[in-house]
Parts: C-alpha cells; structure tokens; sequence
C-alpha cells in the first residue's frame, strides 16, 4: 500500500444519503486517496465533494466510475480486487432490501475477505477506516497462501 490509497465506494440506493452524509463529514480525508466507486455512487460522492470545493476547483484524483452495480460495476470492483488494484472497500449495501444483482454483492464481499481487504458495511466501521493512522502508512495486508490449492492433484 502507498500512503495514498485506493478506496472503493460503493451505495445501494436506500443506503446512497448514508454515503454522502459521511463523504461530507470526512471530505477533507477522502480527498487525499484515489476512489473508485460504481456508476450512480461516483457520481454523487464527485458532486459531494466538489460541493465542499471552492468554484472551478477539480479534484486531486480523479473518481474512477466503473458500470452501476446492477450492470455489472461490482463484478468489475472485485476483479480490481483480485489484481490488487483496490486497499479498502466502504460498500454500504442494503440490509432491507433484495437487489437484483445480490449474487454480485455477495462475490464482491468473497473476494474482499479473500484478500484480505478492510472492508466496511456501515457508517461506523467506516468511521474507524478512515480515521485510522494505517490510512497514511504503508500497509501490506497478509494474504493466505494458495500454492498447495493451486498445485493441487486431481483425479483425471
Ligand atoms: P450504483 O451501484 O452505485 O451504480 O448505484 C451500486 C450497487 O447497486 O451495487
């Protein structure tokens, strides 16, 4: 991990208000990393954060916006994750409602745990994620080791 890192946002839409509540509140933390957030999600956490910018004024990173969740961007986010190309995944799904695309869902909240990626599913471990001092350290996470898996033997 660079002292940058590369942050995963992610809304369902009864949870998108929740979101950019705490984008507003951490905007001056978020805007030092480099997000990558689903279609509808990047849009609104760029319209947030520009909101807290004076006119004319961009952003450091630009927000990478992958398909909307249910065309796609969260299949999209966890092959980011298997290339590790993604540190930290804040993904506020919807704990009322179900979604099309759960299966989506669940696949992304697999390979997170599957890498070993801090991952929060509320406001509150978000919270604790981004007020971390590991935020501005480097930081590897340990990752389980495959090799016996991969090099298994199988019965042909
Ligand atoms: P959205 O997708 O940001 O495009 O709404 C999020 C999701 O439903 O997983």
């Amino acid at each position: 991990m660079n002292l940058s890192k590369r942050i995963a946002l992610v809304a369902h839409d009864n949870c998108k208000k929740d979101l950019m509540e705490w984008t507003a509140w951490n905007w001056e933390a978020i805007l030092e990393h480099k997000l990558t957030c689903t279609g509808t999600t990047g849009r609104l956490v760029e319209e947030t954060l520009l909101s807290k910018l004076s006119d004319g004024a961009r952003l450091q990173y630009p927000i990478v916006k992958l398909k909307s969740g249910p065309f796609g961007g969260d299949q999209q986010l966890g092959a980011l994750i298997s290339q590790g190309k993604v540190d930290v995944v804040i993904f506020f799904w919807d704990p009322m409602q179900p979604h099309p695309h759960d299966v989506d869902v669940k696949a992304l909240l697999r390979i997170a745990v599957l890498y070993n990626i801090p991952t929060a599913c509320n406001r509150s471990t978000a919270d604790f994620i981004i007020s971390s001092p590991l935020m501005k350290a480097p930081y590897t996470p340990i990752e389980r080791d495959f090799t016996e898996y991969a090099e298994r033997g199988l019965p042909l």
